[in-house]
């Protein structure tokens, strides 16, 4: 790896990781749609890999702003997330908790994604790249975005289905361990 001196290799060096991270996801969520089984999971990935080619494209733009070429920097976090996201498929049925393990690594990525954004977002901000703080908050609206909604559908369906198929009814009280961690502020209890 090329010596990162200075607040500007360093956000060179995240943007080029953030653009090998987008086109392993493009790979990886059409795959992510395909194991879904419930189909308003496997919309939430198609959508967001429309929004994930859009992605790519405003880092070509913020590359093409700062006059280097865009090219990426291997990102081994994504490959282990993507790989995490794999074996969770290769291990389940195809059901409702595949579903709800799936929803997990994808927002795992997300999170991944929203930290690597705003970073390269408030290092843009200090190094005046006005245009590039606002294309990279731009996705990174985005990535927050598909983390909410993943969020809703796991509370909404996934979840429920997977605890009824684990046999689990009178202990239906506890949904520790059988969703994301966090919830959506509002978000009501149905036990
Ligand atoms: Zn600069
Ligand atoms: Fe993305
Ligand atoms: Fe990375
Ligand atoms: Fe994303």
């Amino acid at each position: 790896m090329a010596k990162v001196a200075t607040l500007d290799d360093l956000f060179l060096d995240e943007l080029r990781d953030l653009y090998d991270a987008e086109k392993q996801l493009t790979k990886a969520l059409p795959k992510m749609a395909k194991a879904a089984s419930s189909d308003e999971l496997r919309t939430a990935f198609e959508s967001h890999l429309e929004e994930t080619q859009n992605q790519v494209g405003r880092l070509d733009q913020v590359f093409e702003m700062l006059g280097e070429k865009a090219t990426g920097k291997k990102c081994a976090a994504m490959t282990g997330l993507i790989k995490e996201g794999d074996e969770i498929v290769s291990s389940t049925d195809d059901s409702s908790v595949r579903d709800a393990g799936l929803i997990a690594a994808a927002q795992k990525v997300e999170h991944y994604e929203m930290s690597g954004y705003g970073s390269a977002r408030t290092h843009a901000q200090i190094l005046g790249h006005v245009e590039a703080v606002s294309l990279l908050e731009e996705t990174l609206n985005e990535e927050k975005q598909a983390d909410r909604k993943l969020n809703s559908i796991a509370e909404s369906v996934v979840n429920e289905d997977a605890m009824s198929m684990a046999g689990n009814t009178n202990g239906a009280k506890t949904r520790r361990g059988a969703g994301p961690k966090t919830r959506s502020a509002g978000s009501t209890s149905r036990e």
